[in-house]
This record gives C-alpha cells, sequence and structure tokens, in this order.
C-alpha cells in the first residue's frame, strides 16, 4: 500500500516534502516499507485579541506552534522538536512574528510573508543587472504586499543582503511560519517580480522555482500562477 512505502523511514533514503490533503506540509522519508516516519504539524498554543497591522485594528488570533512528530501509520507519537512559532490574524489570515502581541497598536510590524519576500528578492533578481526601472517596478510589487512601508532603499539593503546567502536557505525556515495563503502570496508576487517579459528567461522560470521548492509548494501550482501571469501580461500588451 502506498501510505506505508510513502512513510517508511530509513537511513538512505532521500527526505521529501509533501502537501497532503488538508495543505499540511509532511516531511516524508520515501522509499522502504517501515512504518514510522516523522511530520511537521502546527498546533494552535493559544488564542486572543490583537491589533494586526496589516488592518490597523483588534482582531482575533491564534498563536500557532510548528513541530515535528515522530508518526507511526500516520499517528503522531511524540514531539521531535520545535520548528518554529507564529500568530496568525483569524480576520486576514497573515501570519506575524509572535513579538506582534508586545506591539503598540498601530506600530509597523513586518508579517512573514513581507520578510520571506525580502529573502526571496536576491533570488529572483540579484542575477540581473536591474536597471533603474526594473528596481522602481520591483519596489511597486513589494509595496503590493509588504505590511510596512517599503522604498527603494530598502531594495537594495535586500539585494545586497540576500547575495551573500545561499538562495532559499532563510525561506525554508520562514515558510514554516506561513499557511497556505501566504505561501500563495509570496509565489504570486515572486512571480510578478520576474517583470514583463511574457515570454521569462530560462533563469527566471528557475528562480521562481527555487522560492516554490523552498516554500513547499507543488510544481503545479507553479504552473498556474505563471500561466496566469503569461496571460496577464499577454492582455495588458
Ligand atoms: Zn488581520
Amino acid at each position: 500500500m502506498t501510505l506505508f512505502r510513502h512513510i517508511g523511514h530509513t537511513s538512505h533514503t532521500k527526505p521529501t516534502t509533501v502537501t497532503n490533503k488538508r495543505g499540511l506540509r509532511v516531511n516524508q522519508q520515501q522509499g522502504g516499507n517501515m512504518i514510522f516516519g516523522s511530520r511537521t504539524r502546527s498546533r494552535t498554543q493559544g488564542t486572543g485579541t490583537f491589533s494586526c497591522p496589516r488592518e490597523d485594528g483588534n482582531r482575533r488570533y491564534h498563536h500557532v506552534l510548528v513541530s515535528r512528530w515522530l508518526q507511526a501509520f500516520r499517528l503522531p507519537l511524540m514531539r521531535v522538536e520545535q520548528l518554529g512559532e507564529f500568530v496568525e490574524c483569524r480576520s486576514c489570515r497573515s501570519t506575524f512574528p509572535v513579538y506582534v502581541l508586545d506591539a503598540q497598536p498601530g506600530s509597523p510590524v513586518e508579517d512573514i510573508v513581507t520578510t520571506a519576500l525580502r529573502h526571496a528578492v536576491s533570488t529572483v533578481l540579484g542575477h540581473n543587472n536591474l536597471t533603474p526601472r526594473d528596481k522602481r517596478e520591483a519596489v511597486i510589487v513589494l509595496q503590493r504586499y509588504a505590511s510596512v512601508p517599503y522604498g527603494s532603499s530598502d531594495l537594495e539593503i535586500d539585494l545586497r543582503e540576500g547575495a551573500d546567502q545561499p538562495a532559499g536557505q532563510d525561506l525554508r525556515q520562514l515558510a514554516l511560519s506561513l499557511n497556505d495563503r501566504g505561501r500563495v502570496a509570496v509565489l504570486d508576487a515572486t512571480v510578478q517580480l520576474v517583470g514583463r517579459n511574457p515570454n521569462p528567461h530560462e533563469h527566471d522560470i528557475a528562480a521562481i522555482k527555487a522560492v516554490a521548492d523552498a516554500l513547499s509548494l507543488p510544481g503545479d501550482r507553479v504552473r498556474r500562477t505563471l500561466d496566469q501571469r503569461i496571460d496577464q501580461l499577454a492582455m495588458a500588451s
């Protein structure tokens, strides 16, 4: 049965991350016939009311812990390690670092989508020689998605700082604090960052795939987002 084959846990097999039917990201060990495996599980730790920086008003929140669990036959056995935690607004579904609960109402707090995009920007644009117009357009895309004010000096910082880091490493960590909506938002923005070219170059597609992979988004989702964007560009031209 496929279930057992996919949950098999052996030291010589390669781990992969897949998204199951309920949208949970599941780390599986492929191959082998054993019944143990580990998976990433999100659990609500607490709830309450906070001042949502994205909506600038009081909203309900969930404080979520993300952990790796050892499981057998899909049943969680024990928590192995905590991977991350975040606060999710129940109204706009933005996710924030936990310190948002201590922030003064109305103060700008970068949500995880914004932070993830700031890390993705150099993966996506770093290899290009950007013209001033390219940079202006990139800032417009980031402003559309960011929960805080974002300007050209922020873009310069993100391009410079990201250049020293291996693509996707931080994104992989940040993706643990994103819900499905957030991961799709980061992908949408990434595709827009690639620009106005209705025939994206190979290296642009590779950069988008690297971001999608770090976010654990499946290939068909990437293709759909790319197709939509290419349609939009074709209609606009
Ligand atoms: Zn909100």
